[in-house]
């Protein structure tokens, strides 16, 4: 997972004055630099994490509830008609991260902003392509989703 914090990382050395709306031993929320839209804000952890895959399990249960409040936050402050909560796991380093550093994205829309997310989505896939894309990432998470212990509940067959 790498070192704690890295020197060279923005979001491991925040200048002096960020706007943050919560700051806690684990984790940070500031407004973004450059927000897409007004209230625009970043949930992020403070040690050097750069995929979600890599989130130690505490860590990742912090970063939700905290983004869950601050989505009610947003919510009552700026009233959106819908929030947006994005995040990549930049693989292969082809800039899909400007900072490649962990981070949520709480974004909220309204109807009469100008934000386009264009998902260019491909034509419509067969059943058995889907089915088969199934299988396959069944097959890769292991027994019971990979997710086997004593706080998961397993499906009832
Ligand atoms: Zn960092």
């Amino acid at each position: 997972m790498g070192a704690e914090r890295h020197e060279d990382c923005t979001f491991c050395n925040w200048a002096a004055g960020t706007p943050f709306v919560h700051e806690d031993t684990l984790a940070v929320a500031l407004i973004d630099r450059r927000p897409i839209n007004r209230y625009h804000v970043l949930v992020v952890p403070r040690r050097h994490v750069v995929n979600f895959i890599d989130l130690p399990p505490e860590l990742l249960t912090h970063l939700f509830r905290l983004t869950q409040a601050l989505s009610r936050a947003v919510r009552d402050v700026c009233r959106p008609d819908a929030i947006q909560h994005l995040t990549d796991d930049d693989l292969t380093g082809h800039g899909f991260n400007l900072v490649p550093h962990f981070k949520i994205h709480i974004i909220p829309r309204f109807q009469a902003d100008r934000v386009r997310i264009d998902w260019g989505r491909e034509p419509e896939p067969s059943l058995a392509d889907r089915s088969q894309w199934a299988a396959q990432l069944r097959a890769a998470l292991g027994g019971e989703g990979g997710l086997a212990g004593p706080d998961v509940p397993s499906r009832s067959r």
